[in-house]
């Protein structure tokens, strides 16, 4: 004997229907079978919601039970050849009549019982199971369609009442010896007391049926056929890479199912377990996969010491404390009473070693009875101040990682809390079972997605991690970036593990999200058709999505943007800027999100700040790291200021050399910033600072060649304004010459102080030969005191800035 269960989604329609009979025809050639329906998926929530409208005089519920007439005389005629149709169909108008009389009943009296609750869903598996009887009957099938209410025994706690095993087993044994078909056809999740009142056994409680079924039948199997192809390491709509576990124990699966895998109904195994009855998940849908095999031994699954992971939302988290709970005795025993008065299930349970605390996690809808109880209960020790009134926290979730093999395995919960933690997910509370098969975390329900995310890309995907990235910017290094990334794509997959995925992208104007990654092929379109937003839309949200790996690259110049880093490592997004103005704005500011980035394990990272991307701060870090001493800082730190002293030789205007080297993308957007020496100071404080160095803007020396002049208006005054005062920049150019000079603006760091300016460079200076738009750096250390570290290279343009800004993101994503 082999009981298949079918859920609501298999039975949703006559096409799907017709999928279950071929499963169905397949197994009874073999064996005799029992075959257990739910409602067609969607009807048991539509019955109750009809149920309620009713109960509050809202006529709305006889429209939707005419909706659900129709559907189900639908799935006859499209199931059923058309001469045979007739019974069937009067069958299911005889059943609405009944459910439209018990629902105006309902309506007249404004009035719903748990009890005519029952009544009314009861119709949704009543009608499935006929259906697919017909069905089966015009196939020839030797089959008799059972009422399960004749053979389960229920208390009368409707809705989700407890089974009476002894009578059940019996009249299943009894009626199966009396009768002899191939197949019985039974609808799930309803059953009948002691008076033959219809009742229930919990929502999702068709898999229970098929379980109570195999249990009295000593079945071979029982069989859950199902939309997924198996139990999957967690639930498929929250992780896209779930996998299917092939091999489970009973403990497990009821431990990943209380907490929160709705594929099975939890009660479900206990039946099953004790007969040592094995349980085959399949999908209906993919009937060739695998699936999931729930055994008692664990026979395979290789060395893996988690086997799923699961959580369960609505969670309120009740504390009681006070010193009045040291050492007293009976102390628990009272709290769970209470809850227990009010039919309160415990979730999970912590108490701290001092006993000074106790914690339980409920469902938030029992909050407010379970709180006045236990408040009752213990009026006594409130009174007299022993204990504080109960605490309630909603709004939480339980996440939980499974596992029987985990006892055995140290570490795991390290593991777990070390990713929860560097994801900045707080957990408010955490249960280790004795028997150390979970471990589970209460959470806000804020994080569960991300925690659930975070916890399988630790524990189960070994293949990759990956990259959430929300760039602002598009423009020359925003460009080159995106591009960039789009080839390494693959290397990154295959070699470093890394999925990159595009999230958020943003321009001055719009901006576009795709949590599958946006298309780089295409994402000029895309963001052109974007909705228009704000830089600070944008950062609403990456909050809003608190995705795992999350990276928010700046590759503008913008000072707004700027103004966002700190909203974003505070949800422990990482933050990777190629803008400047951040890390050299007050040196509060600066400390402040260094000290945020620690914190929330967000990276702050900034090395293309100084020296596009050569590895200038890089390497200063790593000296300082491994115990070095910076004693001085010599550098070019300006790449368009070299390019123009280079170009420069008063045969062609200063202004027409500064405005080539804007054409080539070698300036800030607005080049006075680099020609008047504020993008210098701002890189040689950068390194000051990250030298240990506590320094302001205003502390630096700025030996300025511009005339005053030149700062006022617009960019274009600027460019007027420079050729008027071109005989200034021809004097200064020839006064270096008659000394055999090049000009070169320097940027200098000694004893705390630091200094940028013109300078006079002879031919033995290692400036000298520098040429084009390169940067040089000088580091001179303890460990090099004499012969600097040098490190020297093109110092500006976008492609060379963009691949500072994609090392970065991938220093970042790699924590
Ligand atoms: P049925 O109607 O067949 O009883 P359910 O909707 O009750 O189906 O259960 C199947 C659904 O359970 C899947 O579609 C999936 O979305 C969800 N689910 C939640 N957690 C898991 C998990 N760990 N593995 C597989 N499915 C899960
Ligand atoms: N139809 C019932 C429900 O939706 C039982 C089941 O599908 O298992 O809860
Ligand atoms: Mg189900």
């Amino acid at each position: 004997m082999k009981v298949l269960k079918f859920g609501g989604s298999s039975v949703a329609n006559a096409a799907n229907m017709n999928k279950v009979i071929e499963i169905v025809q397949e197994s009874i050639q073999k064996d005799k079978t029992v075959l257990v329906v739910s409602a067609l998926g969607g009807v048991t929530d539509a019955l109750l919601q009809a149920g309620a409208q009713a109960s509050v005089g809202n006529d709305a519920y006889k429209e939707a039970l005419k909706e659900l007439e129709q559907k189900h005389l639908d799935t006859v005629r499209a199931l059923l050849p058309i001469q045979q149709q007739s019974a069937t169909l009067s069958l299911v108008k005889q059943h609405f009549n009944e459910l439209e009389n018990i629902c105006d009943g309902v309506s007249l009296l404004r009035e719903l019982s748990g009890r005519t609750k029952d009544r009314i869903v009861s119709f949704g598996e009543l009608l499935s199971s006929l259906i697919i009887s017909a069905k089966l009957q015009t196939l020839h099938a030797d089959l008799q369609w059972v009422d399960a209410r004749q053979l389960v025994v229920t208390d009368s706690a409707f809705g989700n009442a407890a089974v009476d095993f002894e009578a059940t087993n019996e009249n299943i044994a009894a009626y199966f010896r009396a009768n002899q078909h191939q197949l019985y056809v039974v609808p799930g999740f309803i059953a009948a007391d002691q008076q033959k009142n219809t009742t229930t056994v919990g929502r999702g409680g068709s898999d229970y049926t098929g379980a109570i079924f195999a249990a009295a039948l000593n079945a071979a199997v029982l069989e859950i056929w199902t939309d997924v192809s198996g139990m999957m390491t967690a639930d498929p709509r929250v992780v896209q890479n779930a996998k299917p576990i092939n091999h489970i124990s009973y403990q497990e699966a009821m431990e990943l199912s209380h907490f929160g895998a709705k594929i099975i109904y939890p009660p479900t195994i206990q039946p099953v377990m004790s007969r040592n009855i094995p349980v085959w998940v399949k999908n209906t849908f993919a009937p060739k996969a695998y699936g999931t095999l729930i055994e008692q031994v664990l026979t395979a699954n290789g060395n893996d010491f988690i086997r799923g992971i699961s959580s369960i939302n609505n969670i309120a988290l009740l504390s009681l404390e006070g010193t009045g709970m040291v050492g007293v005795p009976g102390f628990s025993k009272r709290l769970f009473e209470a809850l227990a008065n009010e039919q309160v299930n415990v979730i999970l349970i912590t108490q701290s070693s001092s006993e000074h605390s106790i914690c339980v996690a409920i469902n938030d809808a029992n909050a407010i009875v379970a709180k006045r109880s236990i408040d009752q209960a213990f009026n006594h020790e409130l009174r007299s101040g022993l204990l504080e009134p109960v605490k309630v926290e909603q709004g939480l979730s339980v996440v939980a990682v499974v596992g029987e093999k985990m006892k055995s395995q140290p570490g795991v919960s390290g593991k777990m809390f070390g990713a929860l933690g560097r994801n900045g997910i707080n957990v408010r509370a955490i249960a280790q079972g004795s028997s150390e098969k979970n471990i589970s975390a209460v959470l806000s329900s804020a994080d569960v997605k991300k925690a659930i995310n975070v916890l399988h890309e630790e524990f189960f995907e070994t293949t990759y991690k990956q990259l959430n990235l929300f760039i602002a910017g598009t423009g020359n290094v925003g460009g080159k970036l995106l591009a960039q990334i789009h080839k390494q794509l693959v290397y990154l997959k295959d070699q470093l593990r890394l999925q990159i995925h595009v999230t958020g992208l943003a321009n001055s104007k719009k901006i576009l999200f795709n949590e599958d990654g946006i298309d780089l092929e295409n994402w000029k379109v895309l963001l052109a058709d974007a909705a228009p937003g704000s830089i600070h839309d944008f950062v609403k949200r990456i909050r809003e999505k608190n995705l795992r790996n999350s990276v928010f690259v700046d590759v503008t110049a913008n000072e707004e943007v700027a103004g966002v880093y700190e909203q974003l490592l505070e949800k422990s997004v990482a933050v990777v800027a190629c803008n400047k103005i951040a890390a050299s704005s007050s040196y509060e500011r600066y400390l402040h999100l260094k000290s945020l980035s620690r914190q929330y394990n967000a990276p702050f990272l900034f090395e293309t700040n100084v020296g596009a991307g050569l590895p200038v701060i890089g390497t200063l870090n790593d000296l300082l790291r491994s115990g070095d001493q910076v004693n001085r800082i010599q550098a070019v730190l300006s790449g368009t200021l070299n390019f123009v002293f280079n170009h420069y030789n008063g045969t062609k205007s200063f202004a027409s050399v500064v405005r080539q080297a804007q054409e080539e993308g070698y300036t800030e957007p607005d080049p006075r910033l680099d020609l008047g020496g504020t993008d210098v100071m701002r890189k040689i404080m950068i390194l000051a600072r990250e030298a240990g160095q506590q320094l302001e803007m205003k502390d630096i020396t700025n030996n300025a060649f511009l005339p005053a002049s030149c700062f006022n208006g617009s960019v274009e005054d600027f460019y007027n304004e420079m050729e008027k005062q071109e005989p200034h920049f021809k004097a200064l150019y020839n006064e270096a010459a008659s000394r055999n000079c090049k000009l070169k603006f320097v940027a200098s760091y000694e004893h705390g102080k630091a200094a940028v300016g013109l300078q006079h460079i002879p031919a033995e200076s290692d400036f000298y030969h520098l040429y084009g738009k390169d940067n040089l750096v000088l580091f001179f250390t303890e460990r090099y005191p004499e012969q600097p570290l040098v490190i020297k290279g093109a110092g500006a343009g976008a492609d060379v800035t963009a691949s500072g800004v994609f090392a970065d993101m991938i220093r970042a994503g790699r924590v």
